[in-house]
């Protein structure tokens, strides 16, 4: 066996299980303990404050210079008691993943030593030279630099030995050139457009939150197969793989019993997560082979993102003490199911009331099912845009890809929401409405907790379903920064619930009750966006059909997904409810292009290295064994017996000269092609010609070296094979 594979099989099957050393207490106690959260705040920061801190937390006074200044010190003392040397401002750049750069606390002392510092100045605000980051053109190197500005929402935190600040990341011109600005923004814009609703119905609504659960999909392999698998190391994904004679057909991963070595692991990153105040809750085996998920409790939507994209940092460190490597692609092999990450999402009121959880009143009723008939509303108008706001070059493998979930967005609301709306929206005219019809209708509206949402009724094929008492975006890729998901919904949502208010008002204004007009308005949703909903298989190709028909977003090319960022309707939604400016859509448009066609730049490097140089010639040496051993037969054997006995090789030899001849071609054309999309100035067009004419010859290509595989002696075949990926734990 090719040696390198071959060492590498027998050290991942040898392998143990890491057992690390366990905290002796419980969980509640080490909770937090890498948090300046509240208690450690009221502990290490003068009562004054610490009141005016919480007050800036809760109600977004802003904090004086003063204060800034005692805050640090308070968390200076807190870090280096727990052992911090650096500090860093944590970013959310337009690359997925997060961005540090690490100073140490110390300064000068002006007697020749050093001190330990930590000032306000630093808290606050910091420049990291961070030009080399995506900016889409916003930030030239020439212009005015970026800065990064302390999010007191989120509490810092320590990681091994440096203090993290979460950070928003934006430009001295005020563009935002993270994730987490247009999500606050968002967030601040939804909770704002939802309370002013929900005033409708409880004058004592002040706030109301946007809640986030998400579930971490992934997959994990042993690491000494994943280094023998360059594809794996550069790209995160297989580039090629022939199936597994077994994969998922059985069913028998998913719940199943979690091998001992990822069950060590899963214990170690959980211990991780509940230091860092991450409250990892769910574990279990997913579908395919090697494939599991981790889903903590639900928290406020700025934190709970933060806490996603902490975590797959940690799994990193923590999957490499257990020896095995992490896979956070949404695809990584073909065949198998990719890995998604579910976001759960809902809305709920400083009051304590979950919006889109079925009440117990008639108010609360109608509460619920204006809430739900907004969301319906906000997904119909900008499903296109919620579409690009979960593409990606990675995701695309996952998505249409005949595998949840499809390249189109619709809604599942179940069949008892979807009763009521049908009859909201049917059986009152305007005019039944103002006279006889209202007491039917509050009694339909009232039946609601009777039907307990049952839990049975769920659609896996649905890329945004209602789930009892929250919505479902599971469209949303393993790797993906949540934001981007959450920006887009929670804008559109918000966006929506300005309009509906405007719209109630001016009714109430031309002097309807406020519960007609309320009902009014919703009928009007109900009815101009029924075509959303689907609860029907979303994996077949009736489906296609039919939501083409509805005027739905059917559009699979990635690069052009991205246009509808810069639709008119997507524009002017940013704009009113105050996310983004048209001139942040172009640049972020701009990166979003860029990573696209970096990515599958990368994937064809990768893949045309491979097949010339660890693929050809293992199939040709290969080849010419074949070659000799005929050559002696013809040799050996009188001609009538020899041509009988060499045939099956002379076939073989001529299969595999001939998957060699399209590899070498397709590798060729793939440069050529390459060679000219590189030399296109727009970033949109250089990612369309990418998707055009790059990507579909790496599944030609692909195609022609896993027949190859099947062929080509098993002992001489260099990269490990599904079978060992996947199976080996
Ligand atoms: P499933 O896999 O069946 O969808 P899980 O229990 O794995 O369910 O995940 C459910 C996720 O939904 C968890 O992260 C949970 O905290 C989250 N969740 C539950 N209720 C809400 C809610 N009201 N708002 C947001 N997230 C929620
Ligand atoms: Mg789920």
């Amino acid at each position: 066996m090719s040696t390198l594979r071959f060492k590498a099989v027998k050290e991942a099957y040898n392998r143990k299980a890491v057992i690390v050393d366990e905290p002796l207490e419980r969980p509640s106690e080490y909770y937090s303990r890498n948090v300046f959260n509240r208690e450690k705040m009221f502990k290490y920061l003068p009562k004054k404050t610490y009141d005016a801190l919480v007050n800036a937390i809760d109600n977004g006074t802003p904090l004086s210079r003063d204060l800034a200044d005692s805050v640090a010190a308070g968390m200076k003392k807190w870090a280096l008691e727990m052992g911090a040397t650096h500090y860093t401002h944590w970013f959310h750049p337009l690359t997925d993943g997060t961005a540090e750069k690490h100073d140490t606390f110390i300064e000068h002392d002006g007697k020749g030593g050093i001190v330990e510092t930590f000032s306000g100045k630093l808290l606050i605000q910091q420049e990291p030279d961070a030009s080399s980051f995506p900016n889409g053109g916003i930030r030239n190197t020439f212009e005015a630099r970026g800065y990064s500005a302390w999010d007191i929402s989120s509490p810092a935190f320590i990681v091994d030995k440096t203090l993290c600040i979460p950070t928003i990341f934006i430009s001295y011109t005020g563009e935002s050139l993270d994730y987490k600005t247009p999500l606050l923004k968002a967030l601040n814009s939804v909770g704002k457009a939802a309370a002013a609703v929900c005033r409708y119905f409880d004058p004592d609504v002040k706030k109301v939150f946007a809640y986030l659960g998400w579930e971490q999909e992934y997959f994990l392999v042993d690491e000494s197969l994943y280094a023998a698998r360059p594809d794996l190391l550069l790209t995160g994904r297989t580039l090629m793989g022939h199936d597994s004679a077994k994969n998922q057909q059985l069913e028998d991963h998913y719940f199943g019993a979690i091998p001992s070595r990822v069950e060590a692991f899963m214990r170690d990153l959980e211990i991780e997560c509940h230091k860092l105040g991450i409250p990892a809750k769910t574990r279990h085996n997913e579908v395919a082979p090697n494939q599991f998920e981790l889903a903590p409790i639900f928290e406020e939507a700025n934190l709970a993102n933060d806490h996603n994209l902490l975590l797959m940092s940690v799994m990193k460190e923590v999957a490499r003490r257990h020896n095995f490597r992490v896979l956070l692609h949404e695809k990584p092999f073909k065949g198998v199911n990719g890995s998604g990450k579910h976001n759960n999402w809902s809305l709920g009121t400083d009051t304590g009331v979950l919006l889109f959880a079925p009440g117990k009143t008639p108010e609360e009723n109608l509460q619920f099912i204006t809430f739900v008939v907004n969301v319906m509303a906000a997904v119909h108008k900008h499903n296109g845009l919620l579409k690009a706001s979960i593409s990606s070059a990675t995701n695309a493998h996952r998505l249409g890809a005949n595998e949840a979930p499809p390249a189109i967005i619709s809604i599942f609301m179940g069949k008892q929401i979807s009763e009521i709306l049908s009859k909201l929206a049917e059986s009152f005219s305007e005019d039944a409405l103002n006279m006889a019809g209202k007491l039917g209708l509050k009694l339909d509206v009232a039946q609601i907790p009777e039907i307990l949402i049952d839990n049975t009724d769920r659609n896996r094929t649905s890329p945004f379903a209602f789930t009892g008492n929250r919505f479902e975006f599971r469209a949303v890729g393993s790797s993906a920064n949540c934001a981007s998901a959450m920006i887009a919904l929670n804008a559109a949502v918000a966006s929506q619930l300005q309009d509906f208010k405007k719209e109630v008002d001016d009714r109430i204004k031309s002097g309807h009750k406020q519960v007609d007009a309320i009902l009014m308005v919703l009928k009007d949703l109900i009815n101009g966006s029924k075509n959303i909903c689907f609860d029907g298989n979303g994996y077949s190709e009736e489906w296609k059909e039919e939501a083409a028909k509805r005027g739905l977003d059917c559009e699979t090319s990635v690069p052009l997904i991205f246009d509808r960022y810069l639709s008119d309707d997507s524009v002017k939604m940013f704009a009113d409810v105050n996310v983004f400016t048209r001139l942040e859509l172009e640049a972020r448009n701009e990166v979003k292009w860029e990573i696209y066609t970096k990515k599958i730049q990368i994937e064809a490097r990768v893949l045309g290295d491979l097949a010339i140089n660890h693929i050809v010639p293992v199939a040709t040496r290969y080849q010419s064994l074949l070659l000799d051993n005929v050559f002696k037969i013809k040799s050996l054997f009188p001609a009538e017996k020899s041509e009988i006995i060499a045939n099956q090789d002379m076939e073989v030899i001529e299969k595999i000269a001939k998957h060699l001849i399209a590899i070498k071609e397709k590798v060729q054309k793939m440069v050529d092609a390459r060679k000219v999309a590189n030399k296109i100035e727009s970033e949109r067009e250089k990612a369309i010609a990418y998707h055009d004419t790059v990507a579909p010859l790496m599944d030609e290509i692909r195609y022609h070296i896993d027949k190859l595989e099947l062929m080509v002696d098993n002992e001489m075949w260099p990269l490990p094979k599904y079978r060992e990926l996947l199976f080996i734990r």
